[in-house]
C-alpha cells in the first residue's frame, strides 16, 4: 500500500481528472464560456458532438459539430460509437467515443459540453470524470436569458422555465459549480479544473 508522507497532497497531479464535462440548464451561457477559454487557450481539445440539428448560419461541420441525418445518428448509436447521446428540443446530440477515448489514452485533457441528460450517462460510464455545473448568478438573470426578446407564447416560456426548475435541481449531482457572473473569470476557472495548465 503506498504511504503519504505527511505534509503533502494526497492526491498525485498525474491522478487529477482528465475528462471534463461542462454541463447546466439550458440558457445558462455554456457554449459563450467554452468558446471565450478557447479563443484565449486553443489548445484545449473540445469534443466535437454529432447532432441531427440543422447548421446554424456561420457553423461548420467537423468544427462546431459533425451534422447528420436521422439515419446517421441512428447507426452511430446502433454501433456504440457514441460514449453518450441524448435528445434535446427536438433534436438528437451524441459525443463520438473513439475521439475522446484516443485523447485521453495521449494523457490529453478532454472537455465535453453537454445537456444534463449526457452528463449523467457520462457519470456512469465514466465515474472519474469531473462534472462541472454552470449556474446562473440567479434565478431571474436565467428567466431574463429563457424568455429572450419575449416574442415567444407565454405557453412556451412557462414550459422552458419549468424545465430549468428541473436542470437546476440537479446541480448537487455535480462535482463543482461554477456561476456565471462574468464570461472571464467563469473561463479562467473551468481552464484551472481541466488541468490543461
Ligand atoms: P445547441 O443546439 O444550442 O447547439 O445545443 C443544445 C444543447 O445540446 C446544449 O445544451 C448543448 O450543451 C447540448 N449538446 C451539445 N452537444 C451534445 C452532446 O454531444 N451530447 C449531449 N448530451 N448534449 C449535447
Amino acid at each position: 500500500m503506498a504511504v503519504t508522507p505527511r505534509g503533502t497532497s494526497p492526491v498525485p497531479p498525474d491522478a487529477r481528472p482528465r475528462l471534463t464535462v461542462l454541463s447546466g440548464p439550458s440558457g445558462v451561457g455554456k457554449s459563450t464560456v467554452v468558446a471565450h477559454m478557447r479563443k484565449e487557450h486553443p489548445e484545449v481539445w473540445l469534443s466535437v458532438s454529432a447532432t441531427t440539428r440543422k447548421p446554424r448560419p456561420g457553423e461548420q461541420h467537423g468544427v462546431h459539430y459533425f451534422f447528420v441525418t436521422d439515419d446517421e445518428m441512428d447507426k452511430l448509436i446502433a454501433n456504440g460509437e457514441l460514449l453518450e447521446w441524448a435528445e434535446f428540443a427536438g433534436n438528437r446530440y451524441g459525443t463520438p467515443r473513439a475521439a475522446v477515448l484516443d485523447r485521453l489514452e495521449a494523457g490529453e485533457p478532454v472537455l465535453l459540453e453537454i445537456d444534463l441528460q449526457g452528463a449523467r450517462q457520462v457519470r456512469e460510464s465514466m465515474p472519474e470524470a469531473q462534472l462541472v455545473f454552470l449556474a446562473p448568478p440567479s434565478w431571474e438573470e436565467l428567466v431574463r436569458r429563457l424568455t429572450g426578446r419575449g416574442t415567444e407564447p407565454p405557453e412556451v416560456i412557462e414550459r422552458r422555465l419549468q424545465a430549468a426548475k428541473v436542470e437546476l435541481a440537479a446541480e448537487p449531482e455535480f462535482d463543482e459549480t461554477l456561476v456565471n457572473t462574468s464570461v472571464e473569470d467563469v473561463a479562467r476557472e473551468l481552464l484551472a479544473l481541466t488541468d490543461v495548465v
